[in-house]
């Protein structure tokens, strides 16, 4: 298939952000899309690059009705030589496809996934922000797009692939933040769709969010679904703890989103000769183990912030304070490391930058 490519004639192309000191995250999007259509008797067809620009959808449209919805979330990095960098795209097109799967949606091609990638951000190149910390958030989206009401996989399907140039998550420097532990409300159940990026998810987790919030906590501490007893991600985030001289984080149990983040924390560490579990912890096993010192540290992992420090922790009206509310040593070195790796800085033992361009 042969990506068709209408550009938006330059004096209609937007101003790129000058500063970008107040990129924020999402708000700003680049001059073009990829899109491709998918028809059950066809296949995929049609995949084109256009300015970027609203779908007109018909309000029978299945995924508005019955959330056939996935999408991912990967960067490209811009590398002091000008070089563009992918972090382990491939991870990202597996994920992708393990969720069309779950979700019964159709699979794509990685090869032409991977292609289509490089021929868009090439293309957008100018918009890939030059700070420290920033970067060229992508989202890939597949949606339903059947027109008709009733509950049964669609036969028609969108992909789209937009972009947005985002700012350093920590531009003040990187602060511990203050997280609610939720022992009323799940995010993922075993047997459910917490392991895919999947809409819904994300919907069905705003109501603890806005609790958190209003209590004056940044994210939720979700505890697995069976028990309510183990930690098992924090916002849309995995979870870390470095208990005396081990790192925990839960397993991938199914509920879990198998973070790429996540796994490269996990390499790393082992590389680094850190000892890793992958095993469930108990809240109790948690605060005994804070009480005698053990806890030593805490952070959220994921692509928007790489490494996100936790300082506190409430739960059960109750708050624990981590690490002396200060970021731990292997939460800085981690940040560091991964960062380093991401733009093109340092050397890449296991192969996990991908160079698209210049
Ligand atoms: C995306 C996501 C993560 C982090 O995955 P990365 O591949 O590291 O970005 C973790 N948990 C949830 C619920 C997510 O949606």
């Amino acid at each position: 298939m042969e990506i068709k490519i209408s550009t938006v004639p330059t004096e209609r192309m937007k101003t790129k952000p000058l500063d970008e000191s107040d990129l924020g995250f999402g708000k700003k999007f680049t001059d073009h899309m990829f899109i491709m259509k998918y028809k059950s008797a066809t296949g995929w067809h049609d995949p084109s690059i256009v300015p970027y620009g609203p779908f007109s959808l018909d309000p029978a449209t299945m995924c508005l009705h019955y959330g056939q919805e996935i999408f991912e979330g990967m960067k490209a990095y811009l590398g002091k030589d000008g070089s563009i960098y992918l972090f382990r795209p491939r991870e990202n097109i597996r994920r992708m496809n393990a969720s069309a799967e779950r979700l019964c949606m159709p699979l794509l091609d990685p090869d032409f996934f991977m292609l289509t990638l490089h021929t868009l951000i090439n293309l957008e190149k100018d918009w890939i922000p030059r700070g420290s910390g920033t970067s060229l958030y992508i989202r890939p989206t597949m949606i339903a797009t059947e027109v008709a009401l009733g509950v049964h996989p669609a036969d028609s399907y969108l992909f789209f692939i937009i972009l947005c140039p985002v700012g350093a998550y920590y531009p003040e420097g990187f602060n511990p933040t203050k997280i609610y532990v939720s022992d009323t409300y799940v995010r993922a159940c075993p047997g459910g769709v917490g392991d895919c990026k999947a809409a819904g998810n994300y919907a069905a987790s705003l109501y603890a969010s806005r609790e958190a919030s209003e209590k004056g906590y940044t994210q939720v501490l979700w505890l697995d679904a069976l028990t309510r007893r183990h930690p098992a991600e924090v916002g849309t985030s995995n979870i870390f703890f470095l208990f005396g001289d081990s790192l925990i984080t839960p397993p991938l149990s199914g509920s879990i989103l198998p973070g790429i983040t996540r796994d490269s924390i996990i390499t790393l560490a082992r590389s680094w000769n850190i000892k890793v579990e992958e095993r469930q912890v108990s809240m109790d096993e948690l605060i005994e183990a804070l009480s005698r010192g053990l806890l030593k540290e805490v952070f959220a992992s994921g692509t928007a912030a790489v490494v996100s420090p936790v300082g506190l922790i409430c739960y059960k009206n109750q708050e624990y304070s981590i690490n002396g509310g200060n970021v731990g040593p292997l939460t800085r070195k981690l940040y560091d490391e991964i960062l380093a790796l991401q733009y093109g800085e340092s050397d890449d033992p296991f192969g996990w930058r991908v160079r698209i361009g210049p």
